[in-house]
């Protein structure tokens, strides 16, 4: 099917982007990758009477790494993120989550805001932003303000987001510790699908091998995707052993809102939740002693 008909504008700004999206009020959409918004309207679900194109705009393609914070432009592509070496570095789980976001076709147009924006429960950016604790600023024409992840993603393919604002910038927290490592597993019926259940995990350890710091989230099985800090809390100080492990990931199963659907059942996501999340918080940890 093709979409209904609509106006389109470029905006070379994103001020201008956002007195866009004030002046055309409800009807205004920003596209920018268009890899979800071309189909949602190709399939009526949207139906937007205005698109803003936010593809030209310099000021939303950027990555500016500190030693504390990576600062990324949204409409920065994630096949420009998937191979910058710095990130990789300073934020390997954003790029273990990328390897899994769709294909390469569609990462070469996908823009890391509008993947966030869009919310899919089971998208790989979105629970790599949970678990990392993410910060996503937002402008408008009347001013900017920003939003922490848990705040941000608010239900299936729902955001904090405001119809007038455009996503600026997200500022993802790097973990400064000796040895980090992180992991990101999923499961989907093909390569490049919406996973049906995803997990990451991202683990700091001492010089013994006990966890200083740990973080971990599930998708794709609730309305949005899931970090569970107080259960990662209770994981430091031990060496992830297998119950302190599996108690976790048991109770955080505990916690979700798997539905069933053609791909899976309730139950099938909640087992698949588990098992990933703990094989993540295994791999992570692997990974943060090699580091050592
Ligand atoms: C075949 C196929 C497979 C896919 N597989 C996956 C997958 O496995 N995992 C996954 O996560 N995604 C997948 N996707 C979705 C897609 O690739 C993107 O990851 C992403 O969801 C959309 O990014 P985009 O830049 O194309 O955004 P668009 O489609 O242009 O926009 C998406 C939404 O974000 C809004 N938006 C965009 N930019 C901004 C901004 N700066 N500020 C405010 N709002 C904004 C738009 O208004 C719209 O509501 C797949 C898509 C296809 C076609």
């Amino acid at each position: 099917m093709k979409s209904p008909p609509f106006e389109y504008v470029r905006a070379r700004s994103v001020d201008e982007a956002c007195e866009l999206l004030s002046s055309h009020g409800e009807g205004a959409k920003l596209i920018a990758g268009g890899q979800s918004l071309v189909p949602m309207m190709a399939f009526r679900l949207l139906r937007p009477s205005w698109l803003i194109d936010v593809n030209e705009i310099a000021a939303l393609k950027f990555v500016d790494a500190q030693p504390d914070m990576v600062r990324i432009g949204a409409g920065t592509r994630q096949c420009v993120l998937a191979k910058d070496a710095t990130l990789a570095r300073l934020l390997p789980l954003v790029r273990q989550a990328l390897a899994w976001v769709g294909h390469v076709q569609t990462r070469n147009r996908g823009t890391i805001g509008g993947s966030l924006v869009h919310a899919d429960p089971s998208a790989e950016l979105p629970l790599a932003a949970q678990v990392l604790g993410a910060q996503m600023k937002l402008r408008s024409k009347s001013g900017q303000r920003t939003l922490a992840a848990d705040q941000f993603f608010s239900g299936p393919m729902m955001t904090g987001i405001r119809l007038n604002e455009c996503l600026d910038e997200i500022h993802w927290p790097v973990w400064q510790d000796a040895r980090v490592g992180s992991a990101f597993q999923e499961v989907s019926r093909r390569h490049g699908d919406f996973a049906i259940v995803g997990a990451a995990a991202q683990v700091a350890v001492d010089e013994s091998g006990r966890c200083t710091r740990v973080a971990f989230g599930i998708g794709g099985a609730g309305p949005a995707p899931l970090a569970f800090p107080k259960l990662a809390a209770r994981l430091v100080g031990t060496s992830l052993d297998a119950d302190a492990v599996q108690s976790a990931v048991h109770d955080a199963a505990a916690e979700l809102e798997p539905g069933t659907d053609t791909h899976a059942t309730a139950a099938y996501r909640r087992h698949l939740a588990r098992v990933l999340a703990a094989r993540v918080l295994r791999s992570a940890y692997e990974s943060a002693r090699g580091g050592a």
